[in-house]
């Protein structure tokens, strides 16, 4: 039993916290230990006892200072992108299994600053790239409710710790899912915020116009701290969001927006959503929704329906062909991206070669995994000279349809409400039929990715049949409407205890 179930939120861990009842230092080395004996998950890539207990210590005293930070003495841990000094950063890849950063990304940053303790780094996808955690160089990942089925991915490594119990909330990356489809697979809550919104500064970058980083926590109270102090203009990444001059920044806009909406749906005790219009994608109930899935988010619907929510049926109709275009976009970023990783500077260098050509193709041969060679690929020939109009261009045509459909839609409803994934986690060592297939799976979350939106998942059921699977429901928000789409997911879970269910023993 972790001590994590003890404490059902991380305002309930910070009382305990704050009236010493336990301090960050034994929780730390509780945490830790079962971190360590939890190892058959694979859900850490590195952990660092000597360095996670300098950090309780020192959340220990601030601890014991009146008005302590909300998240001082949290257990936390890092997906393995975000850069380190204090521990490797590989991004899930050989091409960086010894690379140490010589500074912290701005997120790791911000949340040391408020006192958390990182128990170490995630296992994720090779250079984020994947949606089941298998192109990890580290091995998969297991999904805490059934050690035979993946928790999903790119960050698997982060949702399946906080679904264990062996840290209160991580930090993730999402690019065309990577945050909300491993949440709603280990049945944990995940907000991917309006890009821009947390800096990249240190992340490791996958396609750089759809990169954002966002939280992992049990529910949507707890997003809102995590999310709050990650967010915020940093000057050292070009694509973050700018303060409007005497306007609060980011981190203080989605916490002050949430209380406003917070407070707004307690006005009405018996319907506190009422107003709230829920527009449903009718794209995002075709055939490929397996039906346990389109049930639990049906269910959810009524739900919301009954606390006063008006469901609108809305057409978001470039669905299907949003996958396609993200995926001549994102690789397309992600060859250039990766066009570092050349064994000059760091990375992998082979041990043999006889001219500096050979040197950096096979540096690249040897350390880059099917999956990010398939990308490379896949992202040079759509920019290359003959096929960039063809492919690129057009893919781009596609992402401004999008975001004008967004824009019809949300003029018809406030928050959108539909599946994150069409099916359920997968059992781990199927063989894959064919790559571009699972790409599919992508088909409900790289919408939002390609328009910029808000988006985050919420549980909201569990399969039935042989392995009892958690399901997601997705919400996606208007730019900047972070602050209403988590006080809308906090009122669902108030209803609802999807979210407090932990798997067997954890
Ligand atoms: N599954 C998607 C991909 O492989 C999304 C990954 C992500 O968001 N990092 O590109």
């Amino acid at each position: 039993m972790s001590l994590l179930s003890e404490y059902d939120s991380i305002h309930a861990l910070q009382t305990a916290l704050a009236s010493k009842k336990l301090s960050a230092t034994e929780l730390a080395q509780e945490q830790l230990k079962q971190a360590q004996s939890a190892h058959a998950l694979n859900a850490f890539t590195q952990l660092d006892s000597a360095y996670t207990l300098a950090q309780a210590k020192a959340a220990d005293v601030l601890l014991a200072q009146p008005n302590a930070p909300v998240l001082a003495g949290i257990p936390i841990a890092h997906k393995d992108v975000f850069v380190t000094q204090q521990w490797r950063t590989t991004a899930g890849s050989k091409m960086l299994r010894n690379y140490v950063s010589p500074f912290d990304a701005t997120v790791v940053e911000r949340l040391a600053q408020v006192g958390t303790v990182s128990l170490g780094k995630l296992n994720c996808d090779e250079f984020a790239m994947g949606s089941d955690n298998q192109s990890s160089a580290f091995g998969p990942v297991h999904n805490p409710w059934h050690a035979d089925y993946s928790p999903g991915g790119s960050s698997g490594g982060s949702a399946a710790a906080v679904a264990a119990g062996l840290v209160m909330a991580a930090t993730a990356s999402d690019t065309g899912g990577s945050i909300r489809q491993p949440a709603a697979l280990c049945g944990i809550s995940g907000i991917k915020p309006t890009y821009g919104t947390v800096s990249r500064y240190g992340m490791i970058a996958y396609g750089s116009s759809l990169d954002q980083a966002g939280p992992m926590a049990r529910s949507a109270r707890d997003l809102v701290e995590l999310l709050s102090a990650m967010s915020g203009f940093d000057e050292r990444d070009p694509t973050s969001l700018v303060q409007c001059a005497g306007q609060p920044n980011n981190g203080e806009r989605i916490r002050q927006s949430f209380t406003h909406w917070h407070e707004q749906f307690q006005h009405n005790t018996s319907q506190p959503l009422a107003g709230v219009r829920i527009g449903v994608p009718q794209e995002f109930f075709a055939n490929e929704l397996e039906s346990n899935v389109g049930a639990a988010v049906e269910q959810a619907l009524q739900q919301l329906e009954k606390l006063g929510a008006q469901r609108v049926s809305v057409s978001l109709p470039l669905t299907r062909a949003a996958v396609a275009a993200y995926y001549v976009i994102s690789p397309a970023e992600a060859s250039s991206n990766l066009s570092r990783f050349d064994g000059v500077r760091f990375g992998h260098r082979a041990a043999e070669y006889s001219n500096l050509e050979e040197m950096i193709s096979r540096s690249r041969a040897e350390a880059f995994g099917d999956e990010v060679i398939r990308r490379i690929l896949v992202g040079t020939y759509v920019l290359s000279e003959g096929y960039y109009d063809a492919y690129y261009v057009q893919a781009q045509r596609v992402r401004r349809k999008i975001v004008e459909d967004f824009q019809q839609a949300f003029s018809q409803c406030d928050v959108l409400v539909g599946p994150v994934a069409p099916t359920l986690a997968r059992p781990l060592n199927t063989p894959q039929a064919d790559p571009t297939s699972d790409w599919q799976a992508d088909i409900y979350t790289v919408g939002a990715s390609l328009a910029g939106l808000p988006a985050m998942s919420v549980p909201c059921g569990f399969s039935s049949g042989t392995a009892t699977l958690p399901i997601g429901l997705q919400l996606i928000g208007n730019y900047f409407n972070e602050g209403q789409l988590l006080a809308l997911a906090e009122r669902y879970q108030l209803h609802t205890d999807w979210h407090q269910r932990r798997p067997e023993s954890k």
